[in-house]
């Protein structure tokens, strides 16, 4: 078979942006062998994929911001990127874009444990900004599954959550301020080492962006001190529903975990076959940590056995140790890369009232059973945030189209239940053509109007959040200007 013999143009305009980055970030900081592009195609939502033209990997606010403004300069859009772990294709390319990643910048800048912060470079994992300061007896809360690998870019672009979010709050609300790039290349600072920094709230419509108003290169984060104790509860029953309302009866009570995580049978069953956590046999579990001195600790327990009780567990599991606590995390730690072992997946992300879990789990399970295909649930259910993971086989086509047919039912049935479209993962391109399901043609209006603001030429993360037939006046607006 002939290959696709690219056009002349195409060739000479690539080398010319190639040989423009390279003046400003030289050595291997620009990437556009075919064969290394291949590493940038995808996100962790790998069913798409589309290598870019080329990645550049600046190390200064300064070298983002001559990037941007060359790139700017040429018409060319440009996709940031963190560690690639979005689940939503949020850092996935398109053939004529640059991808700007900010994998090399890691630094930490600035640790105030007095004032309770610390200032990094975006590209610095989730996990090593705990890291930096736990030595000290401090840590930074939100705490995605893949805070090992994620950068801080990704979680501000995302406004990222984790299991412990239920108390802490994600991101935005340990999120003090960002400098930014924007797509001419200017520098702004948002917000700063304070709560409040006054003003328009522009920190907060950053916070979530993914990567539609600037590129992030720096962010200041609030520390906390580490809690005395943490002690982890496994409450196993016999079916989705009751485990959902034991859920909603907690949060009513007002006891406030740090986490209530969600696991059913197909997940459970996995999570045992892969880390032998020595979970019960069960249809649903729960694991509920609470923190705090001992005293607290036995109080808030014995009033998460008694709300339990109403509803008769198969199983009560109280940790007496630290290693029985990490045996009770360690399925749930495990769940994706377990669930990955046995089938190809699709996870969702969507959020509801809580009071709604036990209808939504039914639901759930009806769709699953009309489209025929299993749904593992594995999630953070004190605070609504479902991961409904929809097993497929990714070498069948019809089977992918399927799966991601459910996947918009089943996230219909959020916003119908009054949640909404994501809870942590982003809209990406997973969910732009959702967008209408949840948000009236107005309120996309409003949305894409500070996009205008921000990124006047359109050419930042391209062909994400909005749906292509909603920004396709504004894209061509852009193009003619
Ligand atoms: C196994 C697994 C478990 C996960 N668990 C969780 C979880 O518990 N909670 C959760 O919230 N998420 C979770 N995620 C999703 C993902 O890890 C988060 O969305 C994370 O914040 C992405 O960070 P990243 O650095 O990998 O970003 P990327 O994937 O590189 O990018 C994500 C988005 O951020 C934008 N972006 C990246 N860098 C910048 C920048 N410098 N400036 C502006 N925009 C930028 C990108 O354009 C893209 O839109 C999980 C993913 C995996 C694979």
């Amino acid at each position: 078979m002939k290959m696709p013999v690219p056009d002349r143009g195409v060739i000479d305009r690539k080398a010319a942006i190639v040989a423009g980055l390279r003046r400003i970030v030289p050595g291997a900081g620009v990437i556009d062998a075919p064969e290394e592009l291949r590493a940038y195609e995808c996100d962790a939502l790998a069913a798409y994929r589309c290598p870019p033209l080329a990645v550049v990997l600046p190390s200064t606010t300064e070298e983002v911001s001559a990037v941007l403004r060359f790139l700017h300069g040429q018409g060319v859009p440009v996709v940031p990127r963190g560690s690639g772990t979005s689940l939503a294709g949020g850092a996935l390319p398109t053939a004529d874009s640059v991808i700007l990643g900010v994998s090399r910048m890691t630094r930490v800048l600035e640790v105030d444990l007095a004032d309770r912060i610390i200032r990094v470079e975006s590209g610095r994992t989730n996990l090593s900004v705990s890291g930096a300061v736990e030595a000290d007896g401090f840590f930074y809360a939100p705490d995605p599954s893949s805070q090992l690998a994620c950068a801080i870019a990704g979680n501000v672009a995302m406004n990222s959550g984790g299991a412990h979010c239920l108390k802490y709050g994600v991101t935005t609300n340990n999120l003090l301020g960002v400098t930014m790039v924007l797509m001419d290349g200017t520098v702004v600072t948002l917000g700063g080492g304070h709560m409040d920094a006054g003003g328009l709230d522009l920190l907060g419509v950053v916070c979530g962006s993914e990567g539609q108003l600037g590129v992030v290169t720096e962010a200041t984060l609030r520390i906390l001190p580490k809690p005395e104790g943490a002690r982890p509860v496994l409450i196993a029953f016999g079916s989705n529903e009751v485990a959902g309302a034991c859920v909603s009866d907690i949060i009513r009570a007002g006891v406030l975990p740090v986490a209530i995580e969600f696991m059913d049978r197909p997940c459970i069953e996995a999570c045992e076959a892969f880390a032998k956590a020595g979970y019960p046999d069960c249809e649903a579990l729960l694991i509920v940590e609470v923190e705090g001195s001992e005293a607290e600790i036995d109080h808030q327990i014995g009033l998460i056995r008694q709300i339990a009780g109403r509803h008769a567990p198969l199983e009560f599991r109280e940790s007496r140790s630290a290693d029985e606590a990490a045996r009770i995390w360690l399925g749930r730690k495990s769940a994706f890369g377990a669930m990955g072992r046995i089938a190809d997946y699709i996870c969702l992300d969507g959020t509801i009232p809580v009071s709604e879990l036990p209808r939504v789990l039914a639901g759930i399970a009806d769709l699953s059973a009309k489209y025929g295909l299993k749904v593992a649930n594995v999630f953070h259910a004190g605070d609504g945030n479902m991961h409904p993971l929809i097993l497929f086989d990714a070498n069948d086509p019809a089977d992918l189209d399927r799966a991601e047919r459910l996947g918009a039912d089943i996230l219909t049935l959020c916003v119908q239940a009054g949640g909404c479209l994501t809870g942590e993962h982003g809209v990406g391109v997973e969910k732009r053509d959702l967008m209408g399901v949840q948000f009236a043609p107005a309120d996309m209006e409003a949305q894409m109007a500070v996009k205008d603001v921000f990124d006047p030429s359109w050419l930042l993360n391209p062909a994400k959040v909005f749906p292509l037939d909603v920004s396709a006046a504004r894209r061509r607006g852009a193009d003619a200007a």
